[in-house]
Parts: structure tokens; sequence; C-alpha cells
């Protein structure tokens, strides 16, 4: 063994959904997380957050959502 990691294991990540704030362009974090392997198969529809960046309510869909660490 000449390398020790540490490697995530698939199916188990735990995500945190970011959405892009249309008014700063600025990632947001939802305060919503996800599990990865499961994610193409969640729904996520009429969500809404208050943005951090700009202090709206922003709606948004899964097609707006970034996966975070
Ligand atoms: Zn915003």
């Amino acid at each position: 063994m000449l390398l020790t990691r540490s490697l995530p294991k698939v199916g188990n990540a735990i995500k945190r959904i970011l959405v892009r704030c249309p008014q700063t362009g600025k990632l947001t974090d939802t305060g919503r997380t996800v599990e990865e392997a499961s994610f193409p198969t969640t729904r996520l529809t009429n969500n809404k957050m208050t943005c951090q960046h700009c202090g709206q309510v922003h709606s948004w869909t899964k097609k707006d959502v970034v996966l975070a660490r």
C-alpha cells in the first residue's frame, strides 16, 4: 500500500443543494441536502429559498440545482 485514500462511498454521499442567484449570479445554499445517488430520481419542484446574497425569495427547480460537497 503506497497511498491510503479515503474514498467516498458511492451512493452514500450527501450533497448540499445550491442554486445560482438570478440577481447576483452567486451560488446560494438552499439549506437542503440530497443523497447524490438518489438525486436523479428525486423530485424537486416549486421550491423557494430566501437568498443570502440579495435577500429576495427565489423560486427554483431541479434544473437550477448545483450539488456541492
Ligand atoms: Zn438572490
